[in-house]
């Protein structure tokens, strides 16, 4: 969205000063009096010198009796205010020539801040300081300071957000009695507050956002947020869908011929999906389930539900390694059912290309698989009833609007492995449904992770020579260089040549990103088929990747991964029966983070768990990542603290669009503004 371009209420003509606010994210009037404070001076209150509390901010007045400019030890300025028998020792380390001026002996000062015991007794630093005279009065209420930017000072903020204040209209957009059963207080003086609080509200009450008037405003930002997410999911019920009906039969013939059956988390997706697929208007369902819960199945079975019902199902996976595995899988499931499966990716020559895009468009494949490459212009179905995407995180915005865009509105399945807390779910996602696998399919052993110095290295390669010599397969992954791929792909290079020398017993592979998908997928099938013992590899293996006799993993320099990503890359052990193993190498020194990272990743093996705390660590805004779909950002609630206000605005939100849409649409114009446009995706 260009924002310059969008028509400015803001009571501010400079455009300089106009350019500050626009990095503050103020563009419209709303915006400034949702301009909070970050905290407040107490400047309502006057303190004797010598009663003043210790170690907190003050407001203290006095009489200059002497001031100098000293240079030892070093240049700073130096004066004395007294008041009665009370002396104070002011000092600056940085000044202009007019706060020299402000201390001319026999000025009355007024001094705000901390009061410390030093060499020469009581001595403030650096106090905020006013000249006052008999009339000065003290401040009514306490004084706000709000997050600024170069340029822009205190006292000019404060003066716009006045003004904006006085001049808008702050009615209530809700209804007071929803507000008397919430227990929540008016907008108005729920801003007023903020900006101005008396000074007996306590400090603590606002600045750990618990007095009620932040109570007001989360409420409000949570129910905007629901609001739009949930008009979003509305909008889709509009729009017409095949309708698809199967009696199962070709799911059923599947599940004769595998040789496990299905869980009781997979069954009931399964009923929620085909109960979608069975509406007259679009699916959009997000399936979440731990790496190794078994999503491919299930994917299938939804994918012969449409074609029993006379339509297409795709298949999309982000990476060319991934898909392929999917097209071997699903074919040889489907095969002896006798359906036709396609493949389509970005390497395909242009030949095999055209039979593959002929063989969909004609409805001859019912099934077609592939990368993103599925859902490019040229790319035409029969009739496609269902897409699926696997591995959604992984996909931009863009790709998953290009598919949509592919039949008219097929129906929408996207899995993830990537679990999502349920505040997250409840707030960033909830334009979906979203349906859990929350249940491992039996008999994997759990796996055990180990937190390795990188000086230790010599023996992790013995401990891969034994494992394979006992005819289990390893990967070993190399780290992550973002700043640069050619370093990375260097690095696999190098590994992959020390390793084969160390191992020279064992058939050592490689598989990186830069590879031809041909070339990938060769080595890959030879993993599967154990003519390789271990497998070194980039992070290009993090998703999908399913060989169950794989039992030990390496990873090196884990502390520069994600908490996801090692999650991700640890699931590609502790498929199959064997106690599995994963090893995380690490190099000293550890930032904080990193080391936070590590602990969480070592103690905990449920990726629900895992993903809790990287939301923790990393706050809404990174952990979603590609998912800022335009979803407004929370700024003022808090997900962790915010739990029952989020119920509540859900629940409003929901009654709202039933019975009130007007005072929804002024809600959400108030708080979105010309964003709601935004959030169509
Ligand atoms: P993910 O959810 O990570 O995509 P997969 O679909 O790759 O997991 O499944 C992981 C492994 O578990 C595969 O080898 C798959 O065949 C197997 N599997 C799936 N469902 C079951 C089940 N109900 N019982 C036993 N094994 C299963
Ligand atoms: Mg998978």
């Amino acid at each position: 969205m260009n924002t310059s371009s969008t028509p400015t209420d803001l009571p501010v003509t400079s455009a300089a000063v106009l350019q500050r606010l626009a990095k503050l994210g103020i563009h419209r009037r709303f915006d400034l009096i949702l301009h909070l404070p970050l905290r407040y001076e107490d400047e309502t209150h006057l303190y004797p010198i010598a009663d003043a509390p210790l170690g907190e901010t003050v407001l203290v007045e006095g009489e200059v009796t002497h001031h100098e400019i000293s240079y030892r030890p070093r240049r700073q300025l130096v004066c004395q205010v007294r008041e009665g028998e009370s002396v104070l020792h002011v000092r600056f380390l940085n000044f202009y020539p007019s706060q020299v001026k402000q201390f001319a002996v026999g000025n009355r000062v007024r001094l705000l801040g901390e009061i410390r015991h030093g060499f020469f007794g009581a001595e403030m630093v650096h106090p905020k300081v006013r000249v006052v005279t008999d009339g000065t009065s003290l401040a009514e209420a306490l004084t706000p300071v709000y997050p600024t930017t170069a340029g822009l000072t205190q006292p000019s903020l404060r003066k716009l957000i006045a003004s904006a204040m006085g001049t808008s209209e702050l009615s209530d957009t809700l209804p007071s009695a929803t507000l008397d059963a919430l227990n929540l207080p008016a907008f108005d003086g729920s801003v007023r507050l903020l900006h101005n609080p008396p000074p007996d509200v306590p400090q603590r009450a606002l600045t750990e956002r618990e007095h009620p008037a932040w109570q007001r405003l989360k409420f409000d930002e949570l129910l905007a947020q629901q609001l739009s997410m949930r008009t979003a999911y509305r909008a889709r019920r509009d729009k017409s869908a095949p309708v698809l009906t199967s009696p199962g039969t070709l799911a059923r013939q599947l599940l004769a011929g595998l040789p496990f059956g299905l869980t009781g988390a997979q069954q009931r997706v399964l009923t929620e999906i085909s109960q979608d697929l069975a509406r007259p208007y679009p699916m959009q369902r997000l399936l979440q389930g731990d790496v190794g819960s078994g999503k491919t199945i299930v994917a299938a079975l939804a994918a012969l539900h449409a074609i029993e019902a006379g339509y297409q199902a795709a298949l999309m996976a982000p990476t060319e390694i991934l898909a392929e595995q999917h097209f071997l899988k699903l074919s040889a499931w489907l095969a002896p059912l006798g359906i036709e499966v396609a493949w389509l990716a970005g390497s395909l020559r242009k030949s095999e290309k055209s039979k593959q895009l002929d063989r969909v468009a004609s409805g001859e494949a019912k099934l077609a698989i592939g990368t993103h490459a599925l859902f490019q212009e040229q790319v035409t179905f029969e009739q496609l009833g269902l897409a699926i995407v696997d591995e959604q995180h992984r996909f931009g915005v863009h790709q998953r609007l290009a598919l949509r865009a592919k039949g008219h509105s097929p129906h929408q399945l996207m899995m993830s492995a990537t679990p999502i807390p349920r505040t997250l779910s409840m707030s960033y996602y909830a334009d979906l449904d979203v349906s859990v696998i929350d249940e491992l399919p039996p008999g994997r052993t759990p796996i055990v992770t180990k937190l390795v110095s990188e000086a230790r290295r010599d023996e992790i390669i013995e401990r891969v020579r034994m494992k394979c010599q006992e005819g289990r397969q390893a990967y070993w992954v190399c780290p992550l260089i973002e700043e640069s791929e050619a370093l990375q792909l260097q690095t696999a290079l190098d590994t992959h040549a020390v390793l084969s020398e160390s191992l020279a017993e064992l058939k050592v592979g490689l598989v990186h990103g830069r590879m031809k998908a041909a070339e990938k997928a060769a080595v890959m099938a030879a993993f599967k088929a154990n003519e390789i013992h271990l497998l070194v590899a980039t992070t290009v293996i993090e998703v999908g990747v399913d060989v169950p006799n794989a039992s030990l993993m390496v990873i090196e320099h884990a502390e520069r991964m994600g908490l996801s990503q090692l999650h991700q890359l640890r699931g590609r052990v502790g498929r199959g029966a064997a106690e599995s193993t994963c090893i995380l190498l690490y190099t000293t020194p550890l930032s904080d983070t990193a080391k936070a990272r590590l602990k969480v990743i070592y103690e905990n093996t449920d990726g629900f768990e895992i993903a809790r705390q990287d939301l923790h660590l990393r706050g809404p805004g990174e952990f979603l990542g590609a998912r800022q779909s335009g979803a407004p950002m929370l700024r003022f609630a808090d997900l962790e603290k915010d739990v029952e206000l989020l119920e509540a605005a859900q629940a409003t939100a929901e009654r709202l669009l039933d019975q009130a849409p007007s005072v929804a649409t002024a809600h959400l114009s108030r708080w979105l503004g010309s964003k709601t446009d935004l959030l169509k995706v």
